[in-house]
């Protein structure tokens, strides 16, 4: 029998953070933050007590697991995403015997956000262990936990595999299916079908985009998308580009800096996120910006420094910065509010390579965003992006593939996952038998 525990984001995008219980051990999966809530926090998240975060639903509320601390013998953590990573800074120290266990690319952005204010007063006592994706480890029990290879929007994701003795619980958040990535391999989908023989018996599944009856494209979709608009930056006499994008999005960053190449320009990296996850990429042996020739500037100051300059001569730069969500103090909120040397005018670009996360702090930050930016009648490019996320058809896909007995749709509220519901009725599953749409703080019993 296996238990599962959904601590945090199970219906909400956002926090993950999911137990099992299978025979004398506990395995947690992910400690993620709200980034719409630490956004509306800000600064002030610096001071606040454990308890204050978990009141103001920052960090999911581990008092489920109170009384079990003892039996958590392992925190896997599936990518470096902040909804997945970004509270092992603040919770993995309740449970200070486990160690965290990540592939070398997440390790690596833990590691760098260890040196923030609160883990520098209370260092965590777990060990950091880093696993390859297509290889596994065993717990002392005799449990092994599988890294499967799988593409999403950040390097070196993966779907954990827990072979517990009546079956596998695959923990598939998050993922879509690139055929075509732009760094990194296609999806193991060798080893899925592998474990399909063994026979997986949960599936906790990533279902935020489950509602998108399509396919969700590949990255290198993007890259074209991109290209066409780097090429009419010539045509026209653009002066300024700015793109905004996830700064952990190290492939299209990667995708960026070779259009920048073409184009003849030099490629600047602004603001403290980006900064952060480059050093990580770096870290991890997987890319160096620096060594390729882009400038990084991580400091308000050196990004005001850079803003100086570029604004003298604007054709010969591209601007990377943060803010593709409205945060109101990222470097394009700064830029569009006058607050830094760069003056916006009409023969600019600010290019989202993203899209709006469906919350609504999100939604409204960029509103605001997007009016301000309409004042200075720069040209504005919205949506050069694929998600990361799967959507229907890959979603039909997994599920003919590995079979799973339960299905656990997560990683969103239950109007986001309808489309993954739907689909697993539509192939015969049941709410309450074998379909199992819980709220947070449930716990389920898998027979
Ligand atoms: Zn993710």
């Amino acid at each position: 029998m296996v238990k599962m525990y959904a601590v945090g984001g199970v219906d909400e995008a956002g926090r993950n953070m999911m137990a099992f219980e299978i025979g004398d051990d506990i395995i947690i999966c992910d400690m993620g933050l709200q980034l719409s809530n630490l956004v509306l926090y800000n600064d002030a998240v610096d001071n606040m007590s454990l308890e204050e975060m978990v009141e103001k639903d920052i960090v999911a509320n581990p008092k489920i697991l109170d009384g079990l601390r003892e039996k958590v013998k392992a925190i896997v953590v599936s990518h470096a995403h902040l909804d997945h990573v970004g509270a092992v800074q603040y919770l993995a120290n309740l449970f200070p015997h486990a160690p965290v266990y990540g592939t070398p690319f997440t390790i690596e952005v833990l590691k760098v956000l260890m040196k923030s204010a609160r883990s520098v007063d209370s260092p965590l006592k777990n060990k950091f262990i880093k696993v390859n994706v297509n290889s596994s480890f065993t717990l002392p029990s005799g449990l092994e936990i599988e890294f499967i290879n799988v593409t999403h929007s950040i390097p070196q994701a993966a779907l954990v595999a827990i072979h517990a003795p009546d079956g596998i619980v695959l923990y598939a958040n998050d993922f879509k299916f690139d055929n075509r990535p732009a760094l990194g391999q296609r999806t193991n989908y060798q080893r899925l079908r592998e474990l399909d023989e063994i026979g997986i018996k949960l599936l906790v599944v990533d279902s935020v985009r489950s509602n998108l009856k399509r396919k969700t494209l590949s990255e290198i979709v993007v890259k074209e998308m991109l290209r066409d608009i780097f090429i009419e930056t010539d045509i026209v006499n653009t002066q300024g580009v700015i793109i905004t994008t996830f700064a952990s999005h190290i492939t299209r960053l990667k995708s960026i800096m070779e259009l920048t190449q073409e184009l003849g320009r030099k490629l600047v990296f602004l603001g403290r996120s980006i900064s952060k996850y480059a050093k990580a990429a770096k870290n991890a042996g997987i890319i160096d910006f620096k060594e390729k020739g882009v400038e990084i500037a991580e400091t308000p100051a050196e990004v005001r420094k850079w803003l100086e300059i570029i604004n003298k001569n604007k054709k010969d730069y591209i601007v990377v910065c943060t803010g593709h969500q409205g945060e109101p103090n990222a470097v394009l909120s700064r830029i569009a509010e006058g607050r830094t040397p760069y003056e916006l005018k009409e023969n600019d670009k600010v290019v989202f390579s993203s899209e709006v996360i469906p919350t609504q702090v999100n939604i409204e930050a960029r509103q605001v965003l997007d009016a301000k930016l309409d004042t200075f009648r720069c040209k504005v490019f919205k949506d050069i992006h694929v998600s990361g996320h799967a959507s229907r058809e890959d979603h039909r896909d997994l599920l003919g593939m590995i079979h799973p007995k339960h299905i656990v749709p997560v990683h969103g509220h239950v109007r986001l996952k309808e489309g993954m519901i739907e689909l697993a009725e539509e192939l015969g599953y049941e709410q309450g038998k074998n379909l199992w749409v819980i709220p947070d703080q449930q716990i389920i019993d898998v027979k």
